[in-house]
């Protein structure tokens, strides 16, 4: 029976070097005061309004040109604990950037991203005295479920106010998606790690690793237990295909595709097809394609079923798929896998056209050869709890008002796990935030009135 031909060690060690480099690498000292020359530093910016955790642009960018990177730093650290991570993976071409008024001028917005990483870089190069001081200890207890970006900016927060955090994180490590999801050239030489090192020094944080919600720890339980539970408990579950063939050899999950990789010690152990398909249209589908191409695959095709502008991935994403090689496929439908050798070695795709919104078949099909076929059609929510059932949901996910609570008392959520949202990093971070301070209000200590002052987005 010929094997498939997936295999570790398609590349020599400088390529793999090369190619999982800083993808975006910063600006130098002299770019970015030329870069904070151009901003306005408007009145009412629209930047800010635009940015899910209201960090205030102008603000830090003339403290960079004023060559005060560590303020600078802190005006962005102050309002996003994970500000070094967002710097590097927000889609600042649909938020901050977006916003800017240099588009209408220059059709080039001002570089919010690039700067706000100039800035955090600088810091977290050399943190100094520590930035943030604890508030004189309440004695009231948080537990936290989920060391995300959702879990931790929470558990910062509410340990900043005084409050004690005990986080269950179901992992060996914490980060979420910031330590398991991202493309490694997204957040290079362990800046995920640094960075939760430094957010959990502010103290008051106890982290409890593998603790499952469900297995080790039930919901009741920790609702009695502690004066408030937070969950960022993220999306657990990976939509499948609905093909009896979607667990053939070759054929896998977009999600563990990346963890794997992001995990991994050395890029040259980690096996990949010499012709990968990638089925979805998102940000995971993306960072899967490219990081087979850049693992040395030969041909990656990404297949969507509708047309380029309604992928969720963003245009640029999009665009650095195709720059790496990617090959974009629209307005088809994965059929059937052909597994008759005992492993995946092709794809049938039927192609479908939008008729008033839904997607019919137009009778024309189309096949692709596959030693890898990653799935990447999105995630569902795995609530594994016995003792949680009652907890309102919504479209599938946690129900939560403005500020993240839940139906039940004492009990807060927020991140990819809770109703509203866009499933971005950034949003997660101002969850998290939102719902300490929340927390902080519901235990009888009214000191901040944020989060009435940034609500959750209405979902598209
Ligand atoms: S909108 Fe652009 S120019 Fe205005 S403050 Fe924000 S970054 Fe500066």
């Amino acid at each position: 029976m010929p094997l498939p031909d997936i295999k570790p060690g398609r590349l020599s060690a400088c390529q793999y070097a090369d190619n999982f480099s800083d993808a975006h690498p910063p600006l130098t000292h002299v770019q970015a005061l030329i870069e904070a020359e151009r901003c306005y530093y408007c009145f009412d910016a629209p930047c800010i309004n635009a940015c899910p955790t209201g960090i205030d642009i102008p603000s830090f960018i003339r403290r960079i040109s004023e060559d005060n990177l560590r303020g600078a730093a802190k005006a962005i650290l102050e309002a996003n604990v994970f500000g070094g991570m967002c710097a590097r993976v927000c889609p600042t071409e649909v938020l901050c950037e977006q916003a800017c008024v240099r588009n209408t001028n220059e059709d080039k917005p001002v570089e919010i991203g690039l700067l706000q990483r100039h800035a955090t870089d600088a810091y977290f190069g050399s943190p100094g005295a520590p930035m943030f001081k604890r508030a004189e200890s309440t004695g009231k207890r948080v537990a936290v479920v989920g060391a995300g970006p959702a879990g931790l900016s929470c558990a910062h927060r509410a340990a900043m106010l005084g409050h004690e955090v005990t986080l269950f994180e179901s992992r060996t490590k914490p980060g979420g998606l910031n330590e398991y999801g991202l493309a490694s050239y997204k957040t290079v030489d362990g800046f995920a790690q640094k960075e939760i090192e430094w957010l959990l020094s502010v103290g008051g944080i106890e982290i409890r690793y593998g603790q499952s919600l469900g297995q080790q720890v039930v919901l009741n339980g920790l609702q009695a237990q502690y004066d408030a539970v937070f969950l960022g408990i993220g999306l657990g579950g990976v939509n499948a295909l609905g093909l009896a063939s979607e667990t053939a050899p070759g054929v896998g999950n977009a999600i563990e595709f990346i963890a794997g990789l992001r995990q991994a010690g050395d890029y040259a152990t980690v096996p990949v097809g010499r012709r990968v398909v990638v089925i979805g249209g998102g940000m995971t589908a993306v960072d899967a394609a490219v990081q087979s191409r850049k693992l040395g695959a030969q041909e990656v095709t990404i297949v969507y079923r509708r047309d380029q502008p309604r992928m969720p991935a963003s245009n640029y994403e999009q665009e650095w798929a195709q720059h790496n090689g990617v090959t974009i496929r629209t307005w088809s439908v994965l059929k059937a896998l052909d597994t008759t050798l005992g492993h995946v070695q092709g794809a049938t795709f039927a192609e479908v056209h939008d008729i008033n919104g839904r997607l019919e078949m137009t009778g024309k099909h189309w096949e692709l050869a596959a030693d890898n076929v990653l799935k990447a059609i999105g995630q569902t929510l795995l609530l594994a709890d016995p003792t949680a059932t009652t907890l309102a949901l919504r479209s599938g996910r946690i129900a939560v008002d403005d500020e993240g609570r839940t139906s039940w008392e004492k009990v807060w959520a927020g991140g990819d796990c809770s109703f509203g949202g866009r499933d971005l990093t950034v949003e997660a971070v101002e969850h998290g935030k939102i719902a300490a301070y929340s927390i902080d209000r519901a235990l009888g200590f009214a000191r901040h009135d944020t989060a009435s002052k940034r609500t959750r987005p209405t979902p598209a």
